[in-house]
């Protein structure tokens, strides 16, 4: 049975409850997890508030680097039975799920190794004083975390906190949390201090509400909807507190006349069936020049004829979604638009023989879609891509632009000119020029604007929002 992980320790709920821990390939129960509450939350605050006056915090930043570097290490030294258990518990294709164990090491690799080297300042001032500014960890930070890329999502949320000695408390998605638990096993291996690193697992509205309004945290990181990132952030207002949100998104891949078009259908179509389009960065939305518009979409149409969905083992474009629900969102999204009439252009397959039970979807190409339609709008998270045609460049920004959300764009041209016009008017975190990035890119500063959230995950930059700014005045004298 799956527990928290609180000082060091594994415990079982407080209130001895658990919830099920599904297989999203089959639809089967394969084991249990604590279903932690408000007590469990003040077990792990308490325990990580007393790591900040403990061994962890007269750790040097090279010893903390190190200790990462090495749990790192563990992670690629099991990355076969991790993936196995990664694919598992979210249903993605193993290959994907390795992939995921591989980044999550690289977060603990980079992490590790600028633990030492986030510097602070010295500024002049008056000549009888002496001015230097401290980054200091914040304290204990508290991260709500989603099931889509569990591994990936601890080493970008988690790891850098760690890195710049702050105590964690992890609340990772009831739906998926094994990953996350296996790591905690990894880091006291490594030499990672009790109460460094806290995971209450749970409900959201239960164990989650509970971490964002305790009242002895210092900071709340959250990746997941922008409905409960609002209330996350109303949560962290109460309090003043530091909130970094990183939301949805509705991410559109623009494809003009002269772009290398071979290359942009390739790409395409993995942005959307990556981990079954359950990707906040996924490429959502495809946006092609009408002078092009049937060439290009009958390219991306024979790709996704030969897509299918397949459990883990038989690593297909992507596996199952997470569970019954999404599946019936997913297929809502699906009905609806045909219902309105919008064409079907194309659509993969489920593989045969995947057991009854899973939540498979096929990857489905809608289009063209009109441009007020809920498909060219609102996050699907399924493996469902909406077609838009667009006249000329003022039309194809006013249409990327369009959504509440901000977080990428792929733009695909020969034009360098354009490329770069172009960057610089998406109202977006992250812009790809002749290439798209869904889900990956350790170095890469990561984030959104508008409704995709604020504040920035990944890279070096992340560093500098774990870390509080302290300036200290000195007067000398002369
Ligand atoms: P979700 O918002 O339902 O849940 C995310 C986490 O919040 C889970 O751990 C859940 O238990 C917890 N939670 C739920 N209610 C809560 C509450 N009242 N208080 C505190 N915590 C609560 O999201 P999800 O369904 O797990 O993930 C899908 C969403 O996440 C999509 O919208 C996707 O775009 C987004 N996402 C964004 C990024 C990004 O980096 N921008 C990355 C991954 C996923």
């Amino acid at each position: 049975m799956a527990q928290h992980f609180i000082n060091g320790q594994w415990l079982a709920a407080s209130s001895g409850q658990t919830l099920p821990v599904i297989d999203p390939s089959t639809g089967e129960v394969f084991d249990q997890l604590a279903r932690g509450n408000a007590a469990d939350v003040d077990l792990a605050v308490a325990a990580a508030r007393a790591a900040l006056s403990g061994p962890w915090s007269r750790l040097t930043a090279t010893e903390r680097g190190r200790i990462l570097m090495k749990l790192s290490q563990l992670m690629l030294d099991r990355v076969e039975a991790l993936a196995l258990q990664e694919a598992r518990d979210t249903g993605k294709p193993y290959s994907q799920a390795r992939n995921d164990i591989v980044v999550a090491a690289r977060y603990c690799e980079f992490y590790g190794g600028a633990a030492d080297k986030v510097h602070g300042q010295q500024i002049p001032y008056l000549a009888d004083y002496h001015v230097v500014v401290l980054r200091e960890p914040y304290g204990v930070t508290a991260h709500i975390l989603p099931w889509n890329y569990p591994a990936q999502m601890f080493g970008r949320s988690v790891v850098p906190s760690l890195a710049m000695g702050n105590a964690v408390v992890l609340k990772p998605s009831e739906d998926a949390c094994l990953s996350p638990l296996a790591f905690c096993e990894l880091a006291r291996a490594a030499g990672l201090p009790d109460g460094a690193l806290n995971v209450v697992t749970g409900l959201g509205e239960e164990a989650g509400a509970a971490l964002t309004s305790h009242r002895d945290i210092d900071f709340v990181t959250f990746t997941g909807s922008p409905e409960v990132g609002t209330l996350v952030q109303k949560a962290a207002a109460e309090r003043t507190l530091k909130c970094v949100l990183e939301l949805g998104g509705k991410s559109p891949q623009i494809v003009f006349e002269d772009a290398d078009l071979e290359r942009a259908a390739t790409f395409v179509l993995k942005a959307i069936t990556q981990n079954g389009g359950q990707t906040c960065s996924a490429g959502s939305r495809l946006l092609v020049q009408r002078s092009v518009y049937d060439r290009f979409v009958g390219m991306v149409a024979a790709r996704f004829a030969q897509s299918s969905a397949g459990a883990p083992a038989m690593d297909r474009d992507c596996g199952p979604l997470i569970n019954a629900d999404q599946k019936r969102r997913v297929e809502g999204f699906i009905r609806q638009a045909i219902d309105s009439g919008i064409p079907v252009l194309a659509q993969g397959t489920v593989a045969k023989g995947v057991p009854v039970g899973g939540f498979y979807v096929a990857p489905t190409l809608f289009g063209p879609v009109p441009r007020d339609h809920r498909l060219a709008c609102q996050e699907v998270f399924g493996p469902v891509l909406a077609v838009i045609p667009f006249e000329d460049e003022e039309d194809a920004v006013a249409l990327a632009n369009a959504t509440d959300f901000g977080l990428l764009a792929g733009i695909w041209t020969r034009d360098g000119g354009r490329q770069i016009r172009m960057a610089k008017r998406m109202q977006c975190g992250q812009v790809y020029l002749n290439c798209y990035g869904a889900g990956g890119g350790v170095e890469l500063p990561f984030g959104g604007v508008k409704r995709s959230g604020h504040g920035r995950e990944k890279g070096f930059l992340a560093l500098e929002e774990f870390c509080n700014v302290k300036t200290v005045v000195q007067y000398h004298g002369q």
